[in-house]
């Protein structure tokens, strides 16, 4: 039955004439739209084959309507800029970290051309790659060498490979981390083809329980911080400089994976126990690994600074040049990493510090001015400046709350899901997040640039 339907489908030929194809064929080019024509069409045939009822067949010129809109929705961009309002400032579906105003320059500087990417401009020979940059994190961090890899993870497949494969390394059960289900440390431990040695409990590692499981066949000890959890209550965990000291006693490097990579103390934005790679290489940590794109505010990528002759060694895997990064990154990184050699041109300049030490009236002045405008819209029964909390990152860590204001949004005749849908599809894309029967919007991770984008977005919205 559903062949007689196949029958009606309109001919390629047909519909690249009719005038929205025509068109678009103007714009965009010939070869794009016959082949978005061709796909629409089999998917659709493969529909009809598939249905349970009898579809009917669209009259042509509403088919070749809807093949057009089809074909523009593809071309759009698969990453659309969006405003985040859900008041996680890490947030990794969302990019994570937004890009100081230098780093946008340094990255459109290098990208359209050629660049100085491994040439010695005096010499004009080849030289080591990203070498400047490697210079400022040694600045920054006080380390001897640093090299700078795809991300975080990357930087510890790769160090776990190069100084530690086909033996074993020490880990504090307390310390096995996953971090989204793409990165457990036990199964990154395996990928690098290191043997994992956990020792004592879940709340409670010992000094002694590393000392006791030292061998013949250990390569390291890692130190891992716990950057989506905390062990509160009856726990305890060996300081670093007890670690480092029981490592050096038996010749063996300690690698510490800081994770978030504060290059300065982030107390003074409230938060606590983040730990800062400069005073972990002054503690004696051998290797230490961090990401770029978390608390340093900069672009995706994986810092591994420490001892010179480990950071060479690390280097020199055959992994290395598979985990590099390209030019867009050692720019937009070595611009991010200037501004943090002044802390207070830092903490203005650099997104995310400037995100964690707005003050709240700052907040609740502009959340004001966006709920009154907001209220305008039919979509909104009503939207109530609140005082609320909200977490560094997506893991919601208890012990890094931060204080924040939020809009928060009560639809008008139709679902709180349906209104955060909507506002998620639209252009940009706004994320809140819903609280009961209200859709928040935290300004703690809203850039104040983007308030008059966000309200436009409320102003659009439909009425239910
Ligand atoms: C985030 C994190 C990682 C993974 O870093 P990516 O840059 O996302 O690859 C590894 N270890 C710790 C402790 C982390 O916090």
């Amino acid at each position: 039955m559903p062949n007689s339907v196949l029958r009606n489908v309109p001919s390629v030929n047909d519909l690249l004439e009719r005038p929205p194809l025509r068109r678009l064929r103007d714009n965009l080019s010939h070869s794009v739209v016959v082949g978005g024509v061709r796909t629409f069409l089999d998917n659709l045939r493969r529909e009809v084959q598939t249905a349970a009822a009898e579809r009917k067949m669209p009259e042509v010129g509403d088919l070749a309507e809807r093949i057009a809109q089809w074909i523009l929705r593809q071309e759009e961009s698969p990453l659309r800029p969006a405003v985040n309002a859900t008041g996680v400032l890490l947030h990794t579906g969302l990019g994570r970290a937004p890009l100081a105003d230098d780093a946008l320059a340094a990255i459109s500087a290098v990208a359209g051309g050629y660049a100085t990417v491994e040439v010695d401009v005096v010499t004009g020979e080849r030289s080591q790659r990203s070498r400047a940059v490697e210079k400022l994190l040694e600045q920054l961090t006080g380390a001897e060498a640093a090299l700078v890899v795809n991300n975080n993870a990357g930087a510890t497949l790769l160090t776990l490979a190069a100084l530690a494969a086909g033996k074993e390394v020490i880990v504090s059960r307390g310390q096995l981390i996953e971090i989204g289900g793409s990165y457990r440390l036990p199964d990154v431990m395996t990928a690098g083809g290191v043997r994992l040695r956990e020792v004592g409990t879940t709340n409670k590692t010992r000094l002694s329980d590393f000392l006791s499981a030292i061998g013949d066949e250990t390569a390291a000890l890692m130190r891992v911080h716990t950057s989506n959890y905390v062990v509160v209550g009856f726990a305890e965990q060996p300081e670093l400089a007890e670690l480092v000291e029981l490592a050096h006693a038996h010749d063996l490097p300690l690698i510490d994976d800081i994770g978030s990579g504060a290059l300065i103390d982030y107390s003074q934005f409230g938060l606590t126990g983040e730990p800062v790679a400069r005073d972990s290489i002054k503690a004696g940590a051998d290797v230490v690994l961090f990401s770029g794109d978390k608390l340093l505010g900069g672009p995706q990528c994986g810092v591994i600074a420490g001892r010179r002759e480990l950071v060479e060694k690390i280097q020199h895997h055959p992994l290395a040049r598979a985990l590099r990064v390209d030019k867009i990154t050692l720019a937009a990184l070595a611009a991010t990493l200037r501004l943090y050699r002044d802390p207070e041109k830092a903490a203005q300049e650099v997104p995310l510090l400037s995100l964690l030490s707005t003050s709240l009236e700052n907040l609740r002045n502009r959340a004001q001015r966006i709920a009154s405008q907001a209220a305008a819209s039919p979509a909104i029964e009503s939207a109530e400046v609140i005082d609320e909390r909200t977490f560094l990152g997506g893991g919601s860590v208890p012990t890094q709350e931060i204080d924040t204001v939020c809009v928060a949004l009560a639809p008008a005749g139709r679902s709180v899901d349906s209104l955060a849908a909507e506002l998620r599809g639209g252009q940009p894309s706004v994320f809140g997040r819903i609280q009961k029967d209200r859709l928040l919007l935290d300004l703690r991770s809203v850039l104040p640039a983007q308030d008059r984008v966000l309200v436009e977005a409320l102003q659009h919205v439909g009425a239910g």
